[in-house]
């Protein structure tokens, strides 16, 4: 005859000596977390690992100086001319890792507009950044493809 006890957070019966199924799902949440927030770690690690590698600077300094360090949202969506001073990934790296050096997942941009880009993409509107940022990409090389005497029209 196996003794009983009551699980001390739910109340139900249970064999003494066992862990009841309320506790086992509380550990199991616990250890999701616990994956999650170390798998968040893991990646964040990566990234920082990346941007310090030669090969982004100079993919970086490339693009810059490919979009004559012009930041192409606030140019096309604004009608403005501001320094570019970084270079975003259109596709976030921690979506497409593989898209890291992609010249085509790239684009200029300054501090602030990139402030933009990514609180729309927090809000929910990453899809839509992905679309507007590579339609602007596509009307620079129109743009390129367009230039007099090998001089980009900016005007
Ligand atoms: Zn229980
Ligand atoms: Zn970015």
């Amino acid at each position: 005859m196996p003794i009983y006890k009551r699980c001390s957070k739910c109340g139900k019966r249970i064999p003494s000596g066992t862990t009841c199924e309320c506790i086992k799902q509380i550990r199991r949440q616990q250890k999701k977390e616990r994956d999650k927030d170390y798998d968040q770690h893991r990646r964040n690690k990566t990234r920082a690992a990346f941007y310090k590698t030669k090969a982004w600077r100079l993919t970086k300094e490339d693009v810059l100086t490919h979009y004559m360090y012009i930041d192409l949202y606030a140019y096309y969506h604004d009608g403005k001319f501001i320094p570019a001073t970084m270079v975003h990934h259109i596709v976030p790296i921690s979506t497409d890792y593989a898209k890291r050096l992609d010249r085509g997942n790239l684009i200029a941009l300054s501090d602030k507009s990139h402030g933009i880009v990514h609180k729309a993409m927090r809000e929910g509107r990453e899809e839509e950044m992905i679309r507007l940022l590579l339609e602007y990409k596509k009307k620079w090389k129109k743009k390129e493809n367009s230039e007099v005497g090998g001089v980009v029209k900016l005007f």
